[in-house]
């Protein structure tokens, strides 16, 4: 399987916590960035893609003319969007209304993304959200309008101030609306976010529990975690993200878009001037890392990742041999699950899964 992803780095505010490479863009940068982008579509390599992913940053902020545009160009490599066995597009509330949802419904996108983070708009606030529920709520009615049968929202735990209550009631009312997919992410502090400046603390206790309840609530919901923050009902699972986990191909554009092709991983700068700069000069983009991924580097990564999946994985014979006191000490610590040569972090375990990828990379 092959992966197009495409990013667009513009948001209208930027939230508290945000570590993304996103930004209100000033006045004619995003279609300059189209242009930019463009560029870069004509030049990247071609594939036959399997699925797209347009991310950010917050895609549904373009207008309706700078959708077509950018639908214009994702197809010189794509082919027909509608032909992809999946296409998701991220969407923030404020910015999401029925007409764009009935034009990416027509241009072919089956899977939309929505930002909530939290269901309670006091706290929307002091994570620095430009959305309110209640914005949630109508975005969401316009994209089952237009035809949406496939629809993620994504939430927030371990938020200061926030309660395993508080978190649980926002699941709660998310799942009033019968969302097919949830994805939810215990909060980070990034230096050089707003948060970090106003000296913001994780609470990694907070979020595991949140996590443990969040879970069973999903779970009697008939969503199951297929991936640490991951829940979906049966057969609605994000294919373009499993690629990611099964070390599969994919081709990231755009400011931060990461690629990993014929063993390669790379990532443009995250600058948008910078980007737009290099692509209309017809200049390569400046990239924030490459290297080749072989041998054991390689087969780690992939231990790691598939590790992420509730599923597991079948460890060759050689790392098998290799990890086997790793694989005891994590046996006795309760971390995993082993039968054979396959293993699997306990489900009530993932919160702590760094520990596990530790002992394989
Ligand atoms: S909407 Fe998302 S990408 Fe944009 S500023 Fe907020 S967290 Fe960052």
């Amino acid at each position: 399987m092959t992966g197009l992803y495409v990013h667009i780095p513009f948001c209208r505010a930027k939230c508290g916590y945000c570590d993304f490479a996103s930004a209100p863009g000033t006045p004619g940068e995003i279609d300059a960035f189209l242009d930019a982008l463009s560029a870069e579509a004509s030049r990247a390599p071609r594939r036959a893609f399997d699925t797209l992913y347009i991310g950010g940053g917050t895609p549904s902020i373009l207008s309706p003319e700078q959708l077509k545009r950018l639908f214009c160009v994702i197809e010189t490599l794509s082919g027909p969007v509608h032909a992809l066995a999946e296409s998701t597009f991220e969407a923030n509330p404020e910015s999401m209304d029925a007409g764009k949802a009935a034009f990416i419904k027509r241009s072919g996108i089956n899977r939309v993304s929505v930002g909530l983070q939290a269901a309670d708009d006091g706290l929307l606030k002091r994570l620095g959200r430009v959305a309110t529920s209640g914005d949630f709520r109508r975005a969401y009615g316009d994209l089952r309008a237009a035809g949406f049968d496939n629809i993620n929202a994504d939430l927030m735990c371990g938020l200061p101030g926030q309660t395993v209550k508080g978190f649980i009631n926002s699941l709660s009312w998310l799942l009033g609306l019968k969302p097919e997919h949830v994805s939810f992410y215990a909060l980070e502090v990034h230096e050089g976010t707003p948060f970090a400046a106003a000296g913001v603390k994780e609470e990694p206790d907070g979020a595991a529990d949140m996590y443990e309840a969040g879970a069973s609530a999903l779970k009697a919901a008939g969503l199951d975690r297929y991936e640490i923050s991951n829940f979906a009902l049966p057969g609605r699972q994000s294919l373009h993200n499993l690629n990611y986990w099964d070390q599969g191909e994919y081709l990231g554009l755009g400011p931060a878009a990461a690629s990993y092709l014929d063993g390669e991983r790379r990532a443009n700068t995250s600058s948008t001037p910078e980007y737009i700069k290099a692509a209309l000069a017809g200049e390569s983009i400046p990239l924030q890392y490459r290297e080749k991924l072989t041998g054991r580097a390689r087969e780690g990564e992939k231990i790691m990742l598939a590790l992420r999946k509730t599923s597991g994985i079948e460890l060759p014979d050689d790392i098998f041999i290799e990890s086997k006191e790793a694989i005891d000490r994590l046996l006795k610590a309760g971390l995993i699950e082993k039968s054979g040569r396959f293993i699997r972090i306990k489900e009530d375990r993932l919160y702590v899964a760094n520990a596990v990828f530790r002992e394989f990379v």
